[in-house]
């Protein structure tokens, strides 16, 4: 608890509270009430009102709405009469577990937490011996009401705490759906450290002319961000923006471009290897601009790269990282991008990563904000595994069992694995997930520059250390570079590669794609070489004879009832070597110059 926040002048028995729970509070070692305590517990003592609180996390929040609760409560009636709802089950643990500690002294009250992830049997026997209090999380406790085994239709409290993060993790219908079940003479208590559109259309539509309090500066910005840099050859920018993101596999931030072209190439080669990403710039339409602002806000994409124009109406509060792909030239651009995390009291991570004629630009930055900038190497393959690996097994720990949807397969499947030991087990459901990560990183280069601007992997190469498996390494760093084989340069250069401005999202697939060609050429004989498709367009290749008239006669054609345009593009973004090619013939069949598209391709945890 940070001392700021306590009130010293305050105590705990001016507030009004009886002694039963001054007693549990005093034993909990509360002396004084804290900045958010002392304005909410006289307020909603007092008041019917409803209370919308900003405060951020690790004020005191849960005595401030869970003391005047418990002043309140009718010990007596064993029925749900206050819920609070939080985006995590951890968070909803520590309430219920809070509570309790507050009412260690009236015997009578029951508090029972219900999160996902844990047995639900269990939670239902809780409930059905009554309990007055009940903190959930929205998944769990739209199951619970769906399967009538809450009763939340005279609750007299509705508390919503982090309400941002609930709705950024996209609880809005559940949200929705637990409030339509509450009655309407409830008291609801919104607490938030920010207020996104998303919690203001949550107060108008339910809430009762709320009272606002406000606790502390609104954001305090840039102090909790850490500024990191990396520094690698230019042409390895790339590879270093991939490890990074998986160095961090919960990474949720922006990554800024200097122009549009570059911005779109980025955005396209993360989503080719696998990453959520998209991208944000200048050439999108209103709608298609929305559409990527609400994936992105529902967390529905991890990454989105942006230039400064097009990033500058998204406001998105809980940002883990902001990434400069490129830094700007002016220090003010940086402090704006870099404001954009470490907002509401939480961390936040500011990564440059620079080649090494940038590093004089990014000194000047550095001391015109006054602000100290770490060097961080660029991880190497086990470092990644390993956090990888750490993240894969937590997400594990974590998963929500739908206990009733899978239970008829139980059997089988226990039959099936019978043989299999625990530890055998284990093994086998990491390896699932974690080989492709394993080959993917397995030699993977040192891209760092040492400091006469040289990378290691040179170095090593320059010397004719290197033997077999770092030559394989090699070749995974050309790859991660983008520089493809003589044998994929040659069949590329027979063709030219065509942008069409319809995607997956307009049910594109290859056929189709195949389907207009044919359509739109006299020819048979034409070649399509590798289709590419992409979430709002695709790139396909065609024989270079063929382009021009190609050009002319698809233009008018039509894909499920709306125009096609294409034009020639530039040449094929870069891509993993390992990953081959795929040429179509013009009969629908694939023929393959290698391996499946999608074996070996890194997939993203
Ligand atoms: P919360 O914001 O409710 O998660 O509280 C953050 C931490 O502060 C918890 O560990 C509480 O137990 C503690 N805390 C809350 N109120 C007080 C207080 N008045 N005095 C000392 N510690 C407190």
């Amino acid at each position: 608890m940070d001392k700021h926040n306590i009130i010293m002048t305050t105590s705990f028995e001016a507030l009004g509270l009886r002694t039963e729970i001054l007693e549990a509070i005093k034993d909990l070692g509360f002396e004084h009430p804290t900045e958010v305590q002392e304005q909410s517990i006289p307020f909603l003592l007092s008041s019917d009102s409803d209370v919308i609180t900003l405060a951020q996390t690790g004020t005191g929040k849960t005595a401030a709405f869970g003391l005047p609760i418990l002043e309140q409560i009718d010990e007596s009636n064993p029925k749900p009469q206050a819920l609070i709802l939080s985006p995590t089950r951890e968070l909803c643990v520590q309430i219920a577990k809070d509570i309790e500690s507050f009412s260690t002294k009236m015997p009578k009250i029951n508090v029972t937490a219900v999160y996902g992830g844990a047995s639900m049997d269990a939670q239902r026997q809780s409930l059905r011996k009554g309990s007055q209090i009940v903190a959930g999380t929205p998944g769990r406790m739209c199951d619970l009401i769906r399967r009538n085994a809450i009763d939340i239709r005279n609750i007299k409290w509705l508390v919503l705490d982090e309400a941002d993060e609930m709705l950024s993790m996209g609880f809005k219908e559940e949200l929705e759906t637990i409030l339509a079940e509450t009655p309407k003479e409830r008291n609801t208590y919104l607490f938030s450290a920010t207020m996104p559109d998303g919690v203001k259309s949550i107060s108008a539509n339910y809430m009762r002319n709320p009272h606002t309090i406000q606790i502390g500066k609104k954001n305090t910005g840039a102090e909790n961000v850490d500024h990191l840099y990396y520094m690698v050859n230019a042409r390895d920018k790339y590879a270093a923006l991939k490890r990074i993101a998986d160095i961090n596999p919960n990474v949720y931030g922006i990554v800024f471009c200097r122009t549009r072209a570059e911005t779109k190439t980025i955005a396209d080669k993360l989503m080719e290897d696998g990453y959520n990403a998209d991208a944000l710039h200048g050439d999108l339409s209103q709608a298609q601009r929305e559409l990527v602002m609400h994936k992105f806000r529902s967390k529905f994409i991890q990454l989105l790269v942006a230039t400064d124009v097009a990033a500058r109406g998204l406001d998105v509060d809980n940002l883990s990282h902001i990434i400069h792909y490129t830094i700007p030239d002016d220090y003010e651009v940086y402090i704006h991008r870099s404001g954009r995390t470490g907002r509401a009291g939480k961390k936040g991570t500011s990564i440059s990563i620079i080649h090494s004629r940038e590093k004089g630009k990014l000194k000047q930055i550095a001391a015109t904000i006054k602000k100290e900038f770490t060097y961080t190497p660029v991880p190497n393959g086990k470092q990644i595994c390993e956090k990888q690996l750490f993240a894969m097994i937590d997400k594990m720990e974590h998963v929500e069992v739908e206990e009733d949807q899978i239970e008829g397969f139980l059997p089988v499947i226990y039959q099936k694995l019978e043989d299999l030991s625990r530890e055998e087990l284990i093994k086998k459901f990491v390896s699932l997930e974690f080989n492709s990560f394993l080959r993917y990183y397995e030699n993977a280069p040192d891209l760092n520059i040492d400091p006469k601007g040289r990378s290691s992997e040179r170095q090593g190469r320059d010397r004719g250390e290197r033997g077999d498996r770092a030559n394989r390494g090699d070749r995974r760093e050309r790859g991660e570079r983008g520089e493809r084989s003589s044998r994929e340069r040659r069949d590329s250069a027979a063709f030219s590669r065509l942008f069409i401005n319809k995607g997956k999202k307009d049910g594109l697939m290859p056929k189709d794609v195949i389907g207009l060609v044919n359509d739109s050429l006299r020819s048979r004989d034409a070649k399509i070489g590798h289709i590419e498709l992409l979430k709002n367009f695709s790139f396909f290749e065609i024989e270079k004879e063929y382009t021009d008239e190609l050009l002319k006669s698809m233009r008018d054609k039509d894909f499920n009832g709306s125009k096609v345009a294409i034009e020639v593009s530039n040449p094929m973004p870069e891509k993993k070597n390992k990953r081959k090619k795929k040429e179509w013939s013009r009969d629908g069949g694939r023929k393959s110059f290698g391996q499946d598209r999608n074996k070996g391709k890194r997939k993203k945890f």
